[in-house]
C-alpha cells in the first residue's frame, strides 16, 4: 500500500465523493494506493475523507468540481468494444475509441467518447491544414501524369 498526501491548501473547502461529509482540505486523510484510484485528464482529489474512506474533491463555486463522470461503469470495456463494432469498423478507419474512453449515461442513451479523423484531403477541401501531414505532391504527380 502506498500513501500519498496532496500538498494544497489547508483551508480549501472540500466534499467526500460518496458520502455527505464536506469539511476543509487539512481535514482529509492521506490517499492509500492513489495510483489506482485516479483517471488522467480527471479532477485531483484533495484527500481521503475521514468518515468513509472515500476521495474528497474540492468544492469551486459552491458546487462540486467536475469528476470523471461516469467512467467507473463495470460495463466500460465491453461499452468501448461495442461502440467500435457499431461506429469505428464500419468506418473508413476515420472512428476510434479509446480502451479508456470517457462514458456519459443519457436516458436515451451511453455516449462513448470517440475519435473522429478529419483526413488530410478533407481539411485541404475546407482550407484548412494539418502541420504533421507529410509534403503531398499528389496533384502535380497527377498533372505530369496526364501530359506526359
Ligand atoms: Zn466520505
Amino acid at each position: 500500500m502506498t500513501q500519498c498526501y496532496i500538498q494544497c491548501d489547508e483551508t480549501l473547502p472540500v466534499k467526500c465523493d460518496d458520502c455527505d461529509w464536506t469539511g476543509t482540505a487539512g481535514q482529509t486523510e492521506m490517499i492509500s494506493d492513489i495510483q489506482e484510484r485516479l483517471t488522467p485528464g480527471g479532477v485531483v482529489p484533495a484527500g481521503q475523507c475521514p468518515e468513509c474512506g472515500a476521495l474528497a474533491y474540492p468544492i469551486q463555486d459552491g458546487k462540486e468540481a467536475a469528476k470523471p463522470d461516469d467512467s467507473d461503469d463495470p460495463q466500460q470495456p465491453e461499452l468501448v468494444e461495442l461502440a467500435r463494432s457499431v461506429f469505428a469498423d464500419g468506418s473508413d478507419n476515420d472512428i476510434e475509441v479509446d480502451d479508456d474512453a470517457a462514458l456519459s449515461h443519457g436516458n436515451d442513451g451511453i455516449w462513448v467518447q470517440a475519435w473522429v479523423l478529419l483526413k488530410n484531403d478533407v481539411l485541404r477541401e475546407n482550407g484548412l491544414s494539418n502541420p504533421e501531414a507529410p509534403f503531398d505532391d499528389e496533384d502535380e504527380k497527377d498533372e505530369e501524369e496526364a501530359s506526359a
